[in-house]
Order: structure tokens, then C-alpha cells, then sequence
């Protein structure tokens, strides 16, 4: 008999679900709730299932999963330009909607097939400087309890609730819809550069307060590893960008065999990495900075020069083999700012030890440190009231151990505040919340979950510890 697992991405983690059901109304999702608890049954929400640490997956509860045909209204409003969307709409769906609107959201993390409402229930994030979480931009939320009565909460007059309904882990109820901020479509110039650690503090001093990002590239120089810098200026006044390149089918059919060609041997070898990293330092001091303007019409996050999605043209090889969004298993733990150099030492120490302790360890991939400034307005973020960075660290697929030890000794070192889909989720990874943050939040849960069968895979935390 075949058996009905639910996956997170990659097929890394899994769970087996009592059943799955995906209500096609409002109503319907209302007479659900109420049938779940006069049973007693224990059930959580399901996005695209795409959170690395699995806190969609749970094992013997109901599933409750919006079929992708219904809950997909989209509203725009002209007098506020907010933008209000039902449960199961994508990221994709939505900036699709508010393109030819000549709107964008105000943030977003770098992959559009999730759910919108996954991915704000997790506080997921891009990166710059203000808003970069994007719950941060919620002004409304409807929120059902575990009767099926909507509790309709505003940033008007509900703000000291909302904070904490913005990112809740799919703990505090079921969101049905939810009203966004956006913005006019924006241009920016971006710099590319390449530069080895101890340049660090000097390119830090310079583009510290911008909106940046790096990718560190651990074995690329034993003494001084290489540092991939971007940083964003807003354009003021439309510039024109360079002419992108158009789609060609042989050309992305080799494109593609190169590419996954490389992510076999990168996850059959354990040296590859290396060798890959080896060969960046070599050809870096040779690499000249680059500007580039962005396209208004760029859909993905990554401030590109062409319009729309990055899976609409020739994939970049250099980008694609760089990547580890399609190969590797991801953590990422927030820390504060200002902690970042030493991390940054640390983490290089650290892939050298593991490589030299047993030939198999290596950090799959580059190592991404983003800028996420300070959340004024989600409670439960990493980067609540902290200007942060936030950083990922990508493994093998087959070694969940090992993200787990390293995580655990950054943790040991470094005040981290968990990601809530990829933080690998255990009690110790609360403790640098704000106490009373966790007891507002307990509190909450008891408002409006006190039966506790609104379940999602916590790892064991228990947030009315305070
Ligand atoms: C390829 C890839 C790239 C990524 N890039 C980024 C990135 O750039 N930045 C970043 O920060 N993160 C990133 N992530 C992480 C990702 O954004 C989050 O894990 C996100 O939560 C996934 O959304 P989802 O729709 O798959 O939600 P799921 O993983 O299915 O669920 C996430 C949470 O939402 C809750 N939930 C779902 N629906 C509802 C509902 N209707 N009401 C209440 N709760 C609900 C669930 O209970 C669960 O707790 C990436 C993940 C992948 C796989």
C-alpha cells in the first residue's frame, strides 16, 4: 500500500499525516474547525510545505492544506495601494497581480512558489534595511480561532496584538486573509564585488548601513577567504538597464546539463566544494567590481537587469551552480549585527576544521549572510527590535546531523534567534526572545487555541515557560 507522506522541499524531511483536506470555503474551513474539535482531533496548516525545518510536517494530525484552485482571491485597494490576498495565493501569483498595478511588495525571500501566508507565518525576509521581513508589511489579518470565528485584527486598532500575529507559526490560528502594504516599483543600481576578509571591515565601513548581502566562499584562500559583496543604491529616476538576454532552448538545455552535471559531482565528491572555491580564489583579485541597473519589471528578489523570473530566461551557470536553493539542506539563525565579524572568523575556522577532522564534512556551499536591519512590528522575528543579520549555512541533503551540530555551536558562541523555517527547532533556540514576548504570545495561544489541537511540529518548544 502506498503510503501518503508529506515532504518538505527536497523530500528532506517528512511526515506522515492522520489525512489531508483542503476546505474550499470559507465556510467549509469554519465547519472543519468545528468538527476537529468536537472530535478532538489534533490538526495543523500546511503551505506549499516548503520550510526546511519541517514545522509544517507533523505526524498523525490532519493536514489542512489549501488546494491551489480555491481561497485565491486577490483585492487591490487604489485609495490605500494595500493589497489584500485569501490563503492559498503564491508569491508568484501576487507580484504577477501587482506588476501591471506598477506595485511591489516591500520585501521578499528569493523563491516565489511559496504561499504567501507560509511564508509570512515564518518570517521570511530578503534583505536591506527597513521592512525586510516580509510580515512586516501586514496591516490587516483575519484570524480564525478554534471555533471558526474570524477575529478580523488591524494594525489601527490592534497593533499590540497583531505584532505577534504577523509571524505565529501557524500556533495562534488559521489565517484566512491578509491586507499587505506596497510600494511603487522600484529601480536600483547594484554593486557587485569580490574581496577576501581582510578587506572586511574597510567594504563593512563603507556599505554597513546600505542595503547589502554577501556570500562567503570558506575555501576559496586558507588565509584569506573570498567575500561575494552586493549592495543596493535606489535609483531616484528611471535609468535604462542593460538589454536582457532572450530565452533560447538549446542554449538553456545545455546550460542545464552543465549545471546539474556540477551539482552531481558536488554531491557525490566530498572535495568538490573545495575545488570549486579553489578556483574562485584563484580567478577573484582579477575581478573587476560591477554595476548593473535593475529592471522595474525584475519579479524575483534577486535585482536583476531582466524582467520577470529568473526561470523565464537562460539560467546563469556561474549563479546556478553557486547556488544551493536546488541541492542542499538549508539553516539559517539570526544574529546581532554587530556580531558579524566574529561570526564571520568563526565560520571560517570552522569549515576548515570540519574539512580537516573528517575528509567527508564540508559545508556543501557558500555560506549567505544577509542584511536584515530591525522589525519594528513582528514580535516573534529574529530581528525584532536587533538590527541582525541573518545567516545560512547549507548541508548535504543526507546530513541533517551535522547542520544540527553546527548550529548548536554557533548557538554556544553567539546569541542566535531562530528562523522559523529553518532554524532547526528545539527549546534551547527560544532563549534569546524576549521573555515577555513569549508570554504575550502564550497568552495569545490560550485566547484563541485553548483546546491545544492546533498543532504545528514546534520541535518541543513550549512558549508558556516564562
Ligand atoms: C527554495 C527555498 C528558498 C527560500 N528562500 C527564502 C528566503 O529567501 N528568505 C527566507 O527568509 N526564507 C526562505 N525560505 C524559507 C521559506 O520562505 C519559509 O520556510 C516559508 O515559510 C515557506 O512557505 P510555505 O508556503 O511553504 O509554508 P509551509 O512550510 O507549508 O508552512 C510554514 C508555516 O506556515 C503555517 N501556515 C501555513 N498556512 C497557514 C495558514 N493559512 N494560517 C496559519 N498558518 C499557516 C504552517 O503551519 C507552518 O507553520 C526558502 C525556502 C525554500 C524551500
Amino acid at each position: 500500500m502506498e503510503i501518503d507522506y508529506l515532504f518538505s522541499w527536497l523530500k528532506i524531511r517528512k511526515s506522515k499525516p492522520a489525512s489531508r483536506i483542503s476546505p474550499r470555503t470559507l465556510t467549509l474551513l469554519q465547519s472543519l474547525l468545528q468538527d476537529l474539535k468536537s472530535k478532538g482531533k489534533p490538526y495543523n496548516f500546511v503551505g506549499s510545505s516548503h520550510s526546511y525545518n519541517g514545522i509544517q510536517l507533523v505526524d498523525d494530525n490532519v493536514a489542512v492544506i489549501f488546494d491551489s484552485n480555491d481561497l485565491k482571491n486577490i483585492s487591490y485597494n487604489y485609495d490605500t495601494q494595500e493589497v489584500t490576498v485569501e490563503a492559498a495565493v503564491t508569491i508568484e501569483e501576487l507580484k504577477r497581480f501587482l506588476r501591471p498595478l506598477g506595485r511591489q511588495l516591500l520585501s521578499s525571500g528569493n523563491f516565489m512558489k511559496q504561499r504567501v501566508i507560509g511564508a509570512l507565518m515564518t518570517g521570511t525576509h530578503g534583505y536591506g534595511v527597513e521592512n525586510v521581513i516580509m510580515a512586516d508589511s501586514i496591516t490587516a489579518i483575519t484570524l480564525l480561532d478554534e471555533d471558526g470565528v474570524p477575529h478580523t485584527l488591524t494594525a489601527k486598532d490592534d497593533e499590540d496584538i497583531l505584532k505577534y500575529v504577523r509571524v505565529s507559526l501557524g500556533y495562534l490560528g488559521v489565517v484566512f486573509s491578509l491586507t499587505l502594504k506596497t510600494k511603487e516599483n522600484e529601480q536600483f543600481e547594484v554593486t557587485q564585488q569580490i574581496f577576501p576578509l581582510s578587506q572586511f571591515l574597510e567594504k563593512l565601513a563603507e556599505y554597513g548601513d546600505k542595503a547589502h548581502a554577501m556570500t562567503m566562499f570558506p575555501y576559496s584562500d586558507r588565509n584569506d577567504p573570498y567575500i561575494g559583496f552586493i549592495s543596493l543604491e535606489k535609483l531616484d529616476r528611471y535609468k535604462k538597464p542593460a538589454p536582457a538576454d532572450m530565452a533560447n532552448a538549446l542554449v538553456t538545455a545545455v546550460s542545464w546539463f552543465i549545471i546539474t552535471v556540477v551539482w552531481k559531482l558536488n554531491a557525490q565528491l566530498p572535495f568538490f566544494q573545495a575545488f570549486l572555491q579553489t578556483l574562485i580564489g584563484r580567478f577573484a583579485p582579477s575581478v573587476e567590481p560591477e554595476v548593473i541597473v535593475t529592471s522595474p519589471d525584475d519579479l524575483d528578489y534577486l535585482y536583476d537587469y531582466h524582467p520577470m523570473l529568473e526561470n523565464e530566461r537562460n539560467p546563469s551557470i556561474p549563479r546556478r551552480i553557486l547556488s544551493s536553493t536546488y541541492t542542499a539542506y538549508n539553516v539559517a539563525v539570526f544574529i546581532p549585527k554587530s556580531n558579524l565579524p566574529e561570526l564571520l572568523s568563526f565560520l571560517f575556522d570552522l569549515a576548515q576544521k570540519l574539512k580537516n577532522t573528517n575528509p567527508r564534512q564540508y559545508f556543501r556551499n557558500s555560506i549567505g549572510v544577509r542584511y536584515v536591519g530591525k522589525s519594528e512590528k513582528c514580535a516573534l522575528a529574529g530581528n525584532y527590535e536587533q538590527d541582525s543579520y541573518s545567516v545560512d549555512l547549507f548541508f548535504s541533503k543526507t546530513d541533517l546531523e551535522l547542520a544540527e551540530r553546527v548550529q548548536d555551536m554557533i548557538a554556544e558562541k553567539f546569541k542566535i534567534r531562530p528562523h522559523w523555517g529553518k532554524t532547526i527547532l528545539k527549546p534551547e533556540v527560544i532563549e534569546n526572545i524576549n521573555p515577555e514576548a513569549l508570554k504575550e504570545f502564550s497568552e495569545l495561544r490560550e485566547k484563541y487555541n485553548p483546546s491545544n489541537l492546533l498543532q504545528p511540529n514546534l520541535g518541543g518548544i513550549k512558549f508558556h515557560c516564562v
